[in-house]
């Protein structure tokens, strides 16, 4: 029977809104992804608290993916996505468009995929071509 639908990693992002799961320092405002209990601006070890990152991307840059282990469909796009607005940089798959149609800057949008073996349950996150709707 198939699990509960729950995170890859334990903390890493909440599914109900889809949301990936930071952590900022009230101290400098400085924000991680994933989560640190200390922060990496100012190395403060107490007060950081986990925040909710936005879910509005730009691709930083990307490569294409030609060549991957047997059940892993090719080509796919592997990007630096940045978060503008918690000025966090991370590194996800985009989907949404043709390989040759990414581009630097691009809009991009969070969403939440299976990860794995679909009975387990598991979600992970990857990141959409474009803008909300
Ligand atoms: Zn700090």
């Amino acid at each position: 029977m198939p699990r509960e639908p729950r995170p890859f990693r334990e903390g890493l992002l909440s599914l109900d809104p889809p949301r990936l799961l930071g952590s900022r320092c009230p101290a400098c405002t400085v924000t991680s992804f994933p989560a640190r209990d200390f922060c990496p601006g100012c190395r403060a070890a107490e007060g950081v608290e986990r925040a909710e990152l936005s879910t509005e991307g730009r691709v930083h840059s990307f490569t294409v993916v030609r060549q991957a282990p047997p059940g892993v469909e090719v080509p796919y796009v592997l990007a630096w996505v940045d978060l503008p607005a918690d000025d966090v940089r991370l590194m996800a798959q985009v989907v949404g468009t043709a390989p040759e149609e990414v581009a630097l800057d691009m809009p991009v949008q969070l969403e939440l995929t299976p990860f794995g073996d679909a009975d387990e349950g598991l979600l992970g996150f990857r990141f959409r071509a474009g803008v909300a709707a």
